[in-house]
């Protein structure tokens, strides 16, 4: 007959208890389902004489009912495990349960943390973009109130030549206006993601003329040169939405060369691919912004301070339209010299005859 020894009994009972306890915590799943699951399994395996509570470290935690144990974790302590009842259990038990317990609210409370400063930021974001929006409406409306009201004057007598600029003045900045909702518009459709292509052959040499033609009448003090190579294949892509992207980025590249110069769109075949470049002269991007670009609302920086209009949506809606036709699209910049902005979109056979 095999006997055991007292002491030898007693390890074994706490290694059954503790292999009991350990089985318990591990069928947990996460962390909250570990933390409802610890009392009971303390007590079904350190015996119901006991009951156990896991409570987070707060303010106002009563532990006056038990023995309170703390839970600490990187020498922080995240909360007490209250024993109830007339003694402790073991230490050698206890400790073990009470680091994975410590782990466990730790863990709890940097989720929580994370989550309360990504809604912070979500918050701070968004109150960020409607105070750039109002402040990008807020500019035209008050061009348009300041001349109408002008307009309206009982008693100014305006001469023909200056109702009429004011009224083209009016009429400007409304487009303004418009172009602005549009750009909210389509950038809200795009993250929702309920923007649909309506595919068809197009040609780009063409469109990029038609573009140039609209834009060019806006500035007196660049010039535009459209070159494409004659062999250069019809794409198949979303006509209205490629014209958006070129006007975009021909906007840009006006916009930001206010001393004027040349303005060049170049079309080019590449094997499974034609590339779109617009080339301006104007201030250029530093290297540490040309990645940011296309991020929702970026604007350099130096844009916002000299007073160029923009709200950093056009760029992010030109990815994200040139992505759907399953291209690229990318900045080149040097500061003082100007900036490429270029895309691509697939064509299976473009190349083949290069
Ligand atoms: P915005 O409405 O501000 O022009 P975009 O998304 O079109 O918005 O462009 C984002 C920012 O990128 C601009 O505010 C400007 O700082 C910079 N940028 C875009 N195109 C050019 C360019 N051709 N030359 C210099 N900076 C540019």
């Amino acid at each position: 007959m095999t006997t055991v020894a007292p002491a030898q009994h007693q390890h074994l009972h706490q290694r059954n208890q503790f292999v009991e306890l350990a089985l318990a915590l591990v069928a947990a799943r996460g962390v909250d389902d570990l933390l409802a699951a610890a009392p009971t399994a303390l007590a079904t395996a350190l015996g119901n004489e006991r009951r156990y509570r896991v409570i987070e470290a707060r303010d106002d935690e009563d532990t006056s009912a038990g023995w309170p144990v703390p839970l600490v974790r990187d020498g922080r302590r995240v909360g007490t495990l209250l024993v109830e009842g007339e003694s402790l259990p073991d230490a050698a038990l206890l400790s073990p349960v009470c680091d994975l317990l410590a782990a466990a609210l730790a863990a709890r409370r940097q989720v929580a943390d994370e989550q309360a400063r990504a809604l912070k930021e979500a918050a701070e974001l968004k109150f960020d973009t409607v105070a750039m929006l109002s402040h990008e409406m807020r500019t035209p409306l008050a061009s348009i109130k300041g001349y109408a009201t002008a307009l309206l004057l009982p008693d100014a007598a305006w001469d023909d030549a200056t109702r009429t600029e004011f009224l083209e003045a009016i009429d400007a900045e409304s487009d303004r206006l418009t172009a602005l909702i549009e750009d909210i518009l389509e950038s809200a459709a795009i993250e929702a993601g309920v923007v649909r292509l309506e595919l068809e052959p197009v040609l780009l040499p063409r469109l990029a003329a038609r573009v140039i033609e609209r834009i060019s009448i806006q500035s007196s003090r660049h010039r535009f040169l459209v070159t494409f190579p004659p062999e250069f294949p019809a794409v198949v892509a979303d006509a209205q939405r490629i014209e958006q992207v070129l006007t975009n980025l021909l906007d840009n590249a006006v916009k930001y060369s206010p001393g004027g110069g040349l303005v060049v769109v170049r079309g080019d075949v590449c094997p499974g691919e034609v590339v779109v470049r617009v080339v301006d002269q104007g201030i250029g991007i530093a290297p540490e912004d040309v990645n940011k670009l296309f991020e929702r609302f970026f604007r350099v920086a130096r844009s916002r301070s000299e007073g160029v209009g923009g709200t950093g949506l056009g760029l992010p809606i030109s990815d994200a339209i040139v992505r759907a036709h399953g291209g690229r699209i990318w900045a080149e910049s040097v500061v003082g010299s100007g900036t490429t902005l270029a895309f691509t979109l697939p064509h299976p056979r473009a190349g083949e005859h290069v």
